[in-house]
């Protein structure tokens, strides 16, 4: 149990140390067909609004958002598209969300349907604590091998390509040190790391 829960601090520190994230970058996560489906239902539903707010106006049928905006059609119309384009600029944050968590559950490995399942059903009583959650615990992306290349898991220790060593520890203390530390942060113990793969090798200069 506790070995678990120093696995996932381990792996959320991983992440912070590794991953940028930019937010312009993350926004094109959100697929784009989501995005333009939104846009589209959004102006269709003031569309039909207006509409139907005029045809009331004429024939005496209800008018939103307030009965008492019957004489001023440019008013009420324009209260009505107000009312609308808050409620779906709210609904498409939401699915905006529901779109990026998918998708960035997928790269990550981790389970898609059921992280996005879990942020709607949080966001439901909380607005945003489903996606801070998400954000926070969200598994590091896969990256390459510093030897040869071989894309492998933050959970990997070794290379499953070359055996590179991917979370060289701390011979005295056994703590987990950076690649390029020539000392310990924790106990100072001089580090000796495995040599560099042939190719970084800069070429001989001998006659
Ligand atoms: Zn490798
Ligand atoms: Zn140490």
């Amino acid at each position: 149990m506790s070995d678990a829960f120093n696995e996932r601090l381990r792996l959320i520190r991983f992440r912070r140390k590794r991953e940028r994230i930019r937010f312009r970058d993350e926004l094109r996560i959100i697929p784009k067909w989501l995005v333009w489906t939104c846009i589209t239902l959004s102006v269709l539903a003031v569309i039909i609004g207006i509409a139907i707010n005029l045809v009331n106006i004429k024939t005496g049928g209800p008018i939103f958002p307030d009965d008492s905006l019957r004489g001023q059609p440019l008013l009420s119309c324009l209260g009505l598209a107000g009312v609308i384009i808050a409620v779906s600029f709210f609904v498409s944050v939401l699915l905006f969300i529901l779109g990026y968590v998918y998708r960035d559950a997928k790269r990550r490995g981790m389970h898609p349907g059921l992280w996005t399942l879990l942020v709607l059903i949080l966001s439901a009583g909380y607005v945003f604590i489903g996606l801070i959650i998400y954000l926070l615990i969200r598994e590091p992306l896969p990256y390459t091998c510093p030897q040869c290349a071989t894309t492998v898991s933050a959970r990997f220790n070794f290379c499953p390509n070359c055996k590179y060593n991917l979370h060289p520890a701390c011979p005295q203390c056994q703590r987990e040190v950076a690649d390029d530390d020539k000392f310990c942060p924790y106990c100072a113990t001089e580090l000796h790391h495995a040599p560099k793969p042939p190719t970084e090798i800069a070429p001989t200069s001998n006659p």
